[in-house]
Order: C-alpha cells, then structure tokens, then sequence
C-alpha cells in the first residue's frame, strides 16, 4: 500500500455562539482544512488542520510530489521528509505534517487493523476526561444562545454545560475583560462548584505583574494550574517564582527545542500538548513522554478541532501514561460535525476512545459537501480580529485598558 493521491477541503462549521478571547473572537464558526490521503488501492486516510481556503488547499497538495509511492505506515522517514527541522526554515510545514501524519496513521491502522493509538504503544485508558471550555460569549441571534459576560452569566453557563455533558473540570478563557473581572468569574465559579477544579488561560495577555497579582487573587480556589498568565518562557518563569498554582502553557512550549529549555530551566509545570501545533499525533505523543520521563504534567489542547483532529486527540490522551489532567476541548461548542454519525457524545465528562480502526473516525462526504459550501459562501475570518470590536487591535499588555467599553464588563459587551 502507498500513496496515491492527496485531497484537501476547506469547511466551516457553526459554533453556538461566537466565542470571545484576548486576541479577537471565533466569528460563530470554525474554518478547518479537511485532508484525505489516498491509498493505491483506494482506501482514504483522513487529517485535519487549522484554517484554511485556497492556499492552505494549495500547500496540502503541493505535497503531493513528496507523498507519491510513500508507504504512509513509515511515519519516521515522513517526518523528515516533510519536516525537516533545516528545511523548515524556508519550508514552514509543521501543521502540514500534522494533518498528514494523521491521515497516515489513519490509513496504516486501517491496513492493519489497529487503532492509530495502538501505533504508539496502546491505550492505557478506552475513556478520556475533558474540561468545559467556557468562554465570554457574544449572543447568536440563530441559536439564541451566548451573550455571557457577567458572574452570574457565566455560572449559568458552565452549570448548563455540566448538566449536557457531565464536566467536573471548569476552565475560564479569561484575558477578554480586565483582569479583575476574571478574579470576580473565577471566585464566582469556585463558589458554584466546590468540588471542581478550576483553570484559568488569558492567553499570554496579561504583563508578569498582572499576572502575578490574579495569580495572587485567586491562589486560595481549587485551581489545577494557570495557564499561560503572560506571554514568553521567561514571563511564565518570573510569574512562577511569585505564584503558588501550578503554571501551564500551550503557547510558550510548542516544539522540542522549548521543551528543552523548560524542562532544562524548570520553567512551566504542565505542557498542553496538540496533535496539530507539535506537527502530528505521534510528536504529540513523544513530547509527552519526554514530559513523563522527568515527571512534569502533560494535558491535551485544543485549537479548535472538528471529529477528526478530535479523534487524534482521544488516541493521544488514550496513549499518554502521564495524562493528569483533563483534556481540553471547543468541540462541545460545535453544533455539528463532519464524521458519520454526527457528534461524538460525552459522558460524565468523558469520550470513548474511538474502537475502528486507525483514527476510529470515517467522514460523511454529504457533511464535508454542505460545510465546504458553507466556507465558500460565508469565507474564513480572522483569530486576532472581535467583530464586536471593529478597530480594535490585540497589543500587549495595554489592550485591555485600551478600550473604555473593556474597563467596565458589562458595557458594550453584547453585539
Ligand atoms: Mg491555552
């Protein structure tokens, strides 16, 4: 078996409601990048990347001359073919390999009758744990549900998302509002859920003093760790001297080279690792262990993911010995998906890992047909710009007091 053909399909899919964060906002929908690697004899391998249109189609299939005649069960010599930690200097193609690595190991496993995790040494767990992701969010005149800002607001909410999907996890994207803002939703959250554990992530928005002092605010809540309080491995080292919570990153900790120095300088105590930003399910999976070998935590992130890259993420947190957090997810915000069957479901705040073979997941071509359509009418949007907020441009650390409606929650909060 060995490659024929690459496909690649931009889709958009609605959320909710718009989803706000200290860089801009999800517009009500999220823009993903569908890949399908076709075998010599016809089978189809399927990955996932963020974004998406022409060019992002373009670059999967310029691969295509690389991929020709590869068997896709040679995960190592894939690596270096498309990754080349030299090459990828002029050749950025990290979320590339990621979506094609995924699809290779979705068509080795189908081959032979594995599960993609069974690649990587097994399951050591057939159920993962995930947080709600409970963000600001602006109202949906569709759906009618959103325009959350208050405490109040948002203890509803995230008692909404309990009682559906079962969470015990409750993490805040903060950083949206001023800082104090965030402390008052934090301790609000705290009280609603005495049993629960808490997570705080402003995304890197707040300067190392801010940051210290919500660290400070909020050290006496149940919380699990604080996730990216400022921005730079050397920020998140100052913030930690200082602040008695666990510290995690998704942003900072990205690659193997920063992993090194992490762990080299004893700089950030858990890594949220991505099946897409460390360029594949199986780096993904390696920096875990690196992670478990000198016994820091390791989480899963989330960049946004439709079934697919979900699926990749259950084989991850399935194969990862050292999972000691729940896993995060946007994926409750979807109102649909792309894989047969619609949605996956959650139960008490878990999903099965998938039982098929490879990622476990098939697509529904009539699905990837209606939500392409829908990316061709309704185009892509950008992360770091708030259609509530036009003109307003992310800058760090003063954004949040550069608006006057942002100094006062709830004015000019609500599209
Ligand atoms: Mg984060």
């Amino acid at each position: 078996m060995t490659i024929a053909d690459i496909r690649a399909t931009t889709v958009t899919v609605p959320l909710e409601a718009p989803l706000r964060h200290s860089m801009g906002a999800h517009w009500g929908r999220f823009v993903r990048t569908i890949v399908e690697i076709v075998d010599d004899e016809g089978r189809s391998g399927w990955g996932e990347l963020g974004g998406g249109g022409e060019s992002a189609e373009n670059a999967v299939r310029s691969l295509l001359p690389y991929l020709k005649g590869h068997d896709p069960l040679q995960l190592e010599q894939l690596r270096w073919k498309i990754m080349n930690p030299t090459a990828s200097l002029y050749n950025n193609r990290t979320q590339l390999h990621a979506a094609i690595e995924m699809a290779c190991m979705d068509l080795a496993g189908k081959r032979l009758g594995v599960r993609a995790c069974d690649l990587l040494g097994g399951a050591v767990r057939e159920r993962i744990p995930f947080a709600a992701y409970i963000f600001y969010r602006y109202g949906d005149e569709a759906t009618g549900a959103g325009g959350e800002t208050a405490p109040d607001e948002i203890v509803a909410h995230a008692q909404d998302l309990k009682r559906r999907y079962g969470f015990t996890t409750h993490k805040l994207k903060g950083g949206h509002f001023a800082p104090d803002h965030d402390v008052e939703v934090m301790r609000a959250l705290a009280q609603a859920f005495p049993d629960d554990l808490l997570r705080l992530d402003p995304n890197g928005a707040w300067s190392v003093e801010q940051a210290i002092r919500v660290g400070h605010a909020i050290e006496g809540l149940k919380n699990e760790y604080f996730e990216d309080p400022t921005w730079g491995l050397e920020g998140m080292r100052r913030v930690r001297q200082f602040v008695r919570i666990p510290t995690a990153t998704n942003t900072v900790v990205v690659n193997f080279e920063q992993l090194a120095q992490s762990i080299r300088h004893d700089l950030v105590d858990v890594v949220l690792l991505d099946t897409t930003f460390w360029g594949g399910l199986r780096q993904a999976h390696k920096a875990g262990t690196v992670l478990e070998t000198f016994q820091y935590g390791a989480s899963v992130h989330s960049s946004g993911e439709l079934g697919i890259q979900l699926a990749s993420m259950l084989h991850l947190g399935a194969a990862l010995p050292n999972l000691g957090s729940a896993a995060d997810a946007h994926y409750h915000h979807l109102t649909d998906d792309i894989i047969v069957g619609g949605k996956m479901a959650y139960r008490d705040g878990m999903i099965d890992l998938p039982k098929g073979p490879g990622l476990g997941v098939e697509v529904d071509r009539a699905k990837l047909a209606e939500y392409a359509e829908l990316y061709k009418a309704v185009g892509g949007y950008a992360y770091d710009r708030d259609p509530g907020r036009p003109g307003w441009f992310s800058t760090i650390p003063e954004m949040h007091y550069a608006d006057p409606a942002l100094k006062t929650a709830h004015v000019g909060s609500r599209r």
